[in-house]
């Protein structure tokens, strides 16, 4: 660093010493310096010629095809953490894979392989999110998930929605090029719903006015990014980011678009009379036929779902499926709570009736797989905290155990 004396003075500005944080000594140029805001503004400079170059074509910097996992692949990396969702995996898996593809075709013929962002529709804890963190430990793309509940309309309070791309840039460690190729998960989609039907009454700052925004990210554009996020500010410096190779998985949970996909089906059924049909759509799970319409019924706009064109549902987790989550994931409950004993010499085992009693009771408590962990956690408090002072070398969870300590917490006012 310079030492800072009065005559010194940045060579490129002639900002003097004084007025700037640091000045940097040239190292081979005695007398020269660069102050702090030249360094500043060359990164600026930097980034958007970055930024350009990534817009023409990523080719350049893009894997070859052959490094890349397959669909297959990835539909197998998938399973060791995900348990069902065959269909939700198919589909992530292609988008993901042709994602890859995107960013390594070459600008040789007029062919331009768009993207394809994705919709996830599914109840909360059937493993949306845990989808998305599970593609991300396969990729080296940088991968970030991001809340859309915290987004509005800009100029009112909350976060503007450029800065859904900080937390990308953060990944990336503010490299835009490579942040441009990455992918966003935006969780609660829903939530961004129209309230209404009519658009027009009341400014809907955090329903249609942030779905208009999210468009033009969603379609490709260069969008200015806070880089610090949150709220932009006229004297805050903007990474300019180009969206056009960004590809946005969104997920959602739109609790009571059933109804909306059930009363499309009954009246296209009762409109041939197929009555078998009628009856099948009846037993079955309404939101694996979720189309385009119900969700403009539930609030998206028509633009926003025109740019999410791979849409695709998550099944509710049945008894059968819940009982896999608890030991089959690689990193399952069970396995982790059996980890946790092994490391005080303990062998833990649960019963396997133990294993039912559990989902037995998250499918009474409505607490789903997201409730199986909390559930587990009871039971197993007391013996986390006996046990490492015991000389017991086995533990056996009984169900009549775990019952009692089930019965013992506040879990039973739940079901009340
Ligand atoms: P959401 O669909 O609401 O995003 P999450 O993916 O966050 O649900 O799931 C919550 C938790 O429930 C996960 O961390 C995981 O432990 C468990 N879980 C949910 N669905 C599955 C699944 N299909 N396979 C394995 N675990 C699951």
């Amino acid at each position: 660093m310079a030492k800072k004396t009065e005559s010194a003075k940045c060579s490129f500005c002639g900002r003097p010493a004084e007025m700037s944080e640091i000045l940097v000594p040239s190292a081979d140029k005695p007398n020269t310096y660069i102050c702090s805001y030249c360094v500043e503004s060359i990164s600026e400079i930097l980034n958007e010629y970055k930024t350009n170059a990534s817009g023409k074509g990523v080719s350049a910097k893009a894997e070859s095809l052959g490094e890349i996992p397959k669909p297959k692949e990835i539909c197998e990396f998938l399973d060791q953490y995900v348990i069902g969702q065959t269909e939700a995996k198919k589909y992530l898996s292609v988008a993901v894979y042709n994602h890859y593809k995107r960013l390594s075709q070459t600008d040789d013929d007029d062919v331009d392989i768009e993207k394809s962002n994705v919709i996830l529709v599914g109840p909360t804890g059937t493993g949306k999110t845990l989808l998305a963190k599970t593609i991300a430990k396969l990729l080296d793309v940088p991968f970030t998930i991001v809340d859309a509940t915290v987004l509005t309309q800009a100029g009112y309070v909350g976060e503007d929605i450029e800065s859904l791309l900080t937390r990308l840039l953060q990944v990336a460690d503010y490299d835009v090029a490579k942040a441009e190729r990455g992918i966003v998960f935006i969780d609660e989609i829903d939530k961004i719903a129209r309230k209404g039907d009519n658009p027009s009454i009341t400014r809907d700052v955090s329903g249609e006015g942030v779905q208009q925004g999210l468009l033009k990210l969603l379609e490709g554009s260069v969008v200015n990014v806070p880089p610090q996020g949150g709220r932009k500010h006229p004297e805050q410096r903007m990474i300019p980011v180009n969206t056009k190779n960004i590809l946005f998985i969104c997920g959602g949970a739109f609790d009571g678009i059933e109804t909306k996909i059930a009363h499309r089906l009954n009246t296209h059924v009762v409109g041939y009379s197929t009555s078998p049909a009628k009856q099948r759509y009846k037993r079955d799970n309404f939101l694996k036929y979720v189309a385009p319409q119900d969700l403009k019924s539930f609030g998206l706009i028509p633009e926003i779902i025109g740019r999410l064109p791979i849409l695709t549902s998550l099944e509710p987790l049945d008894r059968e499926a819940l009982k896999r989550v608890l030991t089959e994931p690689k990193n399952a409950i069970v396995r982790q709570y059996v980890k946790l004993f092994k490391m005080d010499g303990i062998d833990l085992e649960f019963e396997d009736a133990t294993l039912d009693l559990i989902v037995d009771k998250a499918i009474e408590y409505k607490l789903g797989a997201r409730g199986l962990r909390s559930i587990v956690e009871t039971i197993m408090i007391d013996s986390m905290f006996d046990s490492p002072s015991s000389n017991e070398k086995k533990l056996v969870i009984t169900p009549d155990y775990a019952l009692k300590k089930l019965q013992k917490s506040e879990f039973e006012s739940l079901e009340k």
